[in-house]
């Protein structure tokens, strides 16, 4: 046995007692310690490597991205929880994850848009973990009269209240930006409605895709003005564009593919039907996709159709099993991280390095899957 794999099993414990156990067991794993030490296999990798901890938040998006050197970027911030607000749910989830991964500091947080499931759970949150640099695209566009409204306009007010009280910088940024992260690229490819004008390097090619994807109508929600990310670390590449929408899409990938395949995508939207087209998907040619769906937000069975019908697919991963769906269109148990029934807020783990090779791990089973650089 490996001792890579004991330290995976000692991981899958600790994530299977759920974060308050994480939090209490004082499990410290820095940049220098546990698996980067002892996976030998991938010495020859090149130096460091990326974490990336989609934690679950029920539906909702919040992705900690761990960098070598320990420099942090955490995409969304889950849910507010007005139930327990001495633990909130998601933020506590958010919390213990950062202390897994050694992050004491979030240097870089990104509010990709406005909707309560990305931005509620950053006051709580900030309450917990300091966060250096808050970046977003601007202005909250959704106004209360738009239906489901008003917790947009909530959620925007309570993070306004953060930026003024907190002495972190803001920055707002727009579509052709790079984040300002030293350890990988992050270049903003949507924000604020707008997309880049011109293809990124790795794209520029004529999308065959467009001609057989549907045409859908803009949602005139936070959805559309999403920030997307395309990020770069080697030659590994990963896109998570939060919440855009399939109009959206279409202008980042129609006629030219302006974004080009990449290795991980973080399935937009929670894989609900209004994001995630043929368009997109059929050309950005995925190995591995990650869905952060919950029990019965997103997982729809087209979205599965699309993803598992693209051309360099190996595996689909989801954060839930979703309940709407049916086990066909539900990836094998070992590739989802919360099965039906009382929840865990298990983490799915994603390791990257330099050579484009990534691994995934089931932070239910412990269990990690490799995937070669291509
Ligand atoms: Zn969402």
């Amino acid at each position: 046995m490996r001792i890579g794999k004991m330290w995976s099993v000692g991981l899958a414990a600790l994530l299977a007692l759920g974060p308050v156990a994480l939090a209490q067991s004082g499990y410290h794993r820095g940049p220098t310690s546990g698996a980067q030490g002892v996976r030998r296999g991938h010495m020859q990798r090149g130096r460091g490597e990326l974490k990336v901890y989609f934690v679950d938040v029920e539906g909702g998006q919040s992705t900690l991205f761990v960098m070598p050197g320990g420099e942090s970027l955490l995409v969304d911030t889950g849910s507010a929880d007005t139930k327990s607000t001495a633990a909130p749910r998601d933020a506590t989830r958010i919390a213990a994850v950062c202390k897994l991964a050694g992050v004491t500091k979030i240097d870089n947080l990104v509010v990709t848009h406005y909707h309560s499931d990305h931005v509620g759970g950053l006051p709580q949150l900030v309450g917990m973990v300091p966060v250096g640099r808050f970046i977003d695209h601007g202005e909250n566009r959704e106004g209360e009269e738009v239906q489901g409204g008003a917790p947009t306009v909530a959620g925007w007010n309570a993070y306004q209240k953060v930026l003024t009280e907190s002495h972190a910088e803001h920055l707002v940024v727009k579509p052709g930006d790079v984040l300002p992260v030293r350890a990988m690229r992050v270049k903003v490819v949507s924000g604020d409605g707008e997309v880049i004008a011109r293809p990124l390097a790795a794209g520029g090619e004529q999308n065959a895709a467009c001609a057989a994807s549907a045409l859908k109508d803009a949602e005139g929600t936070e959805n559309d003005r999403s920030l997307g990310l395309a990020i770069t670390f080697g030659k590994l590449r990963i896109l998570d564009l939060g919440d855009l929408t399939w109009a959206k899409e279409r202008a980042l990938m129609c006629p030219v593919d302006k974004l080009g395949k990449v290795d991980v995508y973080i399935v937009s939207h929670h894989g609900l039907v209004n994001s995630g087209s043929p368009a997109l998907v059929d050309a950005i040619a995925p190995r591995v996709a990650i869905m952060d769906n919950g029990p019965r937000k997103g997982g729809a069975p087209a979205t599965f159709d699309t993803i598992e019908g693209s051309s360099r697919l190996k595996d689909l991963w989801q954060l839930h099993t979703a309940e709407g769906s049916d086990a066909k269109h539900n990836v094998a148990q070992s590739r989802i991280a919360n099965l039906a029934g009382p929840d865990a807020g298990n983490t799915l783990e994603l390791t990257g390095w330099l050579d484009g090779s990534l691994s995934v791990t089931n932070g239910r089973t412990g269990e990690t899957v490799e995937y070669p650089a291509p």
